[in-house]
């Protein structure tokens, strides 16, 4: 056994379509001397597909600090490891960070392998004019915590970029048309890379219509994306304009309908943004 810092590999795994590991993702699975999975039970069956015969150790959302122990002890007796989730990219909205930040820490080399994510798999086709882009990843799951974090972000001028599971997706496509604005574009991309895979844009204020109207229509993998507040045309205008009427101390109520009256931003959002803006 050697005692060189051995490499700590990052990679992707498909969202869905098992075609879509790379080759380079595939060579170091099967180089690697331990895999770090989230679920040990349910990558086996990946690492068999690719032929891969690498060691499985579980590192999962419960167990991460003790997993880190153990990935920098492989890696410091020279047995490189490569970190994996159940779906996508490790690290976003998923298990990795911390053992990254760990063996980064005590010097060792990390290297990240490019591959799928459903983020960035959504944005690809969802043809929204925002050049820029925030990724929120899940919302809380209380209707009023979801409403307050909806507040802080009503008026960013970024599309907004947030994951959901199906049996939330009725409940927070409300909250996002009631917080955000019922005029601005949700792009629904559901079941990415698989059998059913939808892509659809309408009014967020269509959506739950949309979704109710058919069951199959809210079930599987949820990425929900909404166009900034920039492209309904106020570029931030609208929370320029709030907080000076706020800071002239007119109510919250009535400094967000003159805000929007005057920018044309949603009086929802604005109204949001003034009480998340006053509270703190
Ligand atoms: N690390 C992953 C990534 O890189 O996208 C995300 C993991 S997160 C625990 C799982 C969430 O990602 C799901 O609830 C869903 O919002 C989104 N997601 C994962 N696979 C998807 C798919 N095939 N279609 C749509 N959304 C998906």
């Amino acid at each position: 056994m050697t005692s060189e810092f051995a490499l700590l590999y990052v990679v992707p795994t498909p969202l869905g379509n098992l075609n879509d590991i790379s080759d380079r993702a595939r060579s170091v699975l099967c180089e690697v001397v331990w895999v770090a999975a989230e679920d040990t039970r349910h990558s086996a069956p990946l690492l068999k597909y690719i032929g891969s015969r690498a060691r499985l150790m579980a590192a999962h959302q419960h167990n991460e600090h003790a997993a880190a122990e153990q990935v920098l002890a492989r890696l410091l007796a020279g047995e490189s490891v490569a970190v994996i989730s159940d779906a996508g990219t490790p690290g976003i909205s998923d298990p990795g960070a911390y053992i990254v930040a760990h063996v980064r820490a005590a010097g060792g080399k990390v290297i990240p392998i490019p591959g799928p994510c459903a983020a960035a798999t959504a944005l690809s086709a969802a043809g929204l004019k925002d050049e820029r882009w925030l990724f929120y990843g899940f919302l809380p799951a209380k209707s009023g915590q979801r409403q307050k974090a909806l507040a802080e972000v009503a008026t960013l001028p970024y599309a907004l970029v947030f994951y959901e599971a199906p049996h939330r997706v009725l409940e927070s496509v409300a909250d996002l048309s009631a917080t955000l604005g019922a005029k601005r574009t949700l792009v629904i991309a559901r079941e990415l890379t698989k059998q059913f895979e939808t892509i659809h844009s309408l009014p967020l204020g269509e959506a739950l219509e949309w979704l109710t109207a058919d069951a199959m229509r809210q079930k599987g993998e949820f990425v929900l994306i909404v166009s900034g507040a920039a492209a309904a045309g106020n570029d931030g205008e609208g929370e320029r304009i709030l907080k000076l009427l706020l800071a002239e101390d007119l109510p919250v109520k009535q400094a967000a309908k003159l805000a929007a009256a005057i920018t044309g931003t949603s009086k929802n959002a604005l109204y949001a943004r003034a009480l998340a803006l006053k509270e703190r």
